[in-house]
């Protein structure tokens, strides 16, 4: 009897070849794919179209990398929504195959999946994530909103490997307000970085 593959199908919210803005790629070529999908349920995310995976299509995992082998660069950033909410295994190994990058971003909330060639690691207040993630991680991003988070940051710092980047991003709208105490802090603890959202200034997706 023959045995036929399992398709896997994921909900694709966008797919497409842009510029990588943030954190230790930024400034590379890459073909992001968003998954939709998201129960961490952040007060201030900007893709909260994202949330309910049900209204995006799905295609299987040969129809996305089809997709993102049409493009010249060979990173590839999967990001969400939260895409570990799904099993990675295959996705990733497709892209491998054709000879990508892997690249996650990725909350934590949700158990590690897939083979990945980096991790960027971005826990949420509003959902724990698991500890896994502290030892897998080779970028943790923090994002500021208040100074609150500056302890809550140092708190993740604390927990993670000892080759992990470590990033601090001001949310968006907050930036005008929280970059100058961003700047402040990190050249008071240089083993920060400061990550900018780039692309939004590039005004590129
Ligand atoms: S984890 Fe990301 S997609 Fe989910 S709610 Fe937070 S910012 Fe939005």
């Amino acid at each position: 009897m023959s045995k036929t593959k399992e398709i896997i199908q994921l909900p694709i919210m966008e797919a497409f070849y842009t510029i990588q803005g943030e954190g230790h790629f930024s400034g590379n070529s890459a073909y992001f794919i968003r998954l939709g999908g998201c129960d961490v349920g952040c007060v201030w995310c900007d893709v909260k179209d994202s949330w309910d995976a049900s209204q995006w299509p799905k295609e299987s995992v040969e129809e996305i990398v089809a997709k993102a082998s049409a493009h010249p660069g060979r990173l590839a950033v999967v990001t969400g929504g939260e895409p570990l909410m799904y099993d990675m295994t295959d996705l990733t190994n497709q892209l491998h195959a054709a000879g990508f990058q892997t690249n996650i971003e990725t909350s934590g909330a949700h158990p590690l999946s897939g083979n990945w060639d980096w991790l960027c690691f971005s826990p949420k207040k509003f959902k724990a994530p698991k500890e896994e993630f502290y030892a897998e991680a080779d970028e943790l991003k923090v994002i500021i909103y208040n100074k609150s988070d500056f302890k809550w940051a140092e708190g993740h710092a604390a927990k993670m490997n000892k080759d992990c980047l470590l990033y601090m991003q001001p949310e968006w709208d907050q930036s005008e307000k929280m970059l100058p105490e961003i700047i402040e802090y990190v050249k008071n603890n240089p083993k920060w970085k400061i990550s900018l959202q780039t692309h939004k200034f590039m005004n590129i997706p």
